[in-house]
């Protein structure tokens, strides 16, 4: 157990609800890009051998939204920019969303456990690059020349999150742990709260959602409401009176 670091360490859990406010859908958005399309089709590895076409123009569409004009960092990602800045201890950022926000807003330790917009990963040589091409099935590996081997550096259904080592140290430091704008639904990171509770078991769990998630006992506090609403004045709370 690591939770008498001090000051304590600041693990924030976000999901795809913090991007909601600046046009990025949820899954659960009714009319998103992710319900227009069956996502065992395009975010499987099994969807990728059987039509890579398919997979690769999901993501190319995917990566385009992102990009889109106005589409940027807003009020929530700014304030963990800011609570990373200005508190004393560690904060780390632990994000399933592949967008690339949070380091837009400014914050600098985020762990991206499902991978990240803009990189991509050769099936042949395992290397992972930074790259902003569109890929298609013809696409060449520019380390070892392979064709139709590159898909995104993105964790698709049935595949390990990444980083998880890494994760479970900075949540076993941790005295605050957040969940923001993530459905509680999507295992391992519906599992974190359990391990702070278990493993940092002085840390104080919080909830900031549109509404109360499958795993609302777990938490100390409770706040709901759109992201850019809640969290800037709880991380003015955290900064200037503490958690408890
Ligand atoms: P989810 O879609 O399962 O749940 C999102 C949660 O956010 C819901 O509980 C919803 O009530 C809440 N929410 C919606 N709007 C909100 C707002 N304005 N403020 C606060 N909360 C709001 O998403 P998830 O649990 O994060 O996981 C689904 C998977 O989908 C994740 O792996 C994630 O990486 C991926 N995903 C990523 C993106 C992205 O990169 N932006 C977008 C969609 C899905």
């Amino acid at each position: 157990m690591h939770q008498d670091f001090f000051p304590p360490g600041i693990a924030v859990l976000t999901g795809a609800g913090i991007s909601k406010e600046s046009g990025i859908d949820t899954f659960r958005d009714a009319d998103g890009l992710w319900n227009r399309v069956n996502l065992e089709e395009v975010a499987t590895l099994e969807a990728w051998h059987r039509d890579k076409k398919k997979v690769l123009d999901f993501y190319n569409e995917t990566r385009s939204m992102f990009r889109a004009a106005g589409i940027g960092p807003n009020e929530a990602h700014r304030a963990l920019a800011r609570l990373e800045r200005e508190y004393d201890g560690e904060v780390t950022i632990i994000t399933q969303n592949i967008d690339l926000l949070h380091e837009q807003a400014g914050s600098k330790r985020v762990i991206h456990m499902h991978g990240r917009d803009g990189e991509i990963r050769c099936m042949a040589c395992k290397t992972v690059f930074s790259s902003d091409y569109d890929l298609t099935p013809a696409s060449i590996c520019p380390h070892c020349n392979s064709v139709g081997e590159l898909r995104p550096n993105i964790v698709w259904f049935g595949e390990m999150p990444i980083h998880l080592e890494e994760i479970y140290e900075a949540l076993e430091r941790c005295g605050l742990f957040l969940a923001i704008g993530t459905s509680g639904e999507v295992y391992p990171a519906a599992g974190f709260v359990l391990h702070v509770r278990r493993h940092a078991p002085r840390a104080r769990t919080v909830e900031l959602n549109l509404e109360p998630t499958d795993n609302k006992s777990l938490f100390h506090e409770h706040i709901y409401g759109p992201a850019t609403e809640t969290v800037p004045p709880y991380v003015t709370r955290v900064l200037t009176q503490g958690w408890r």
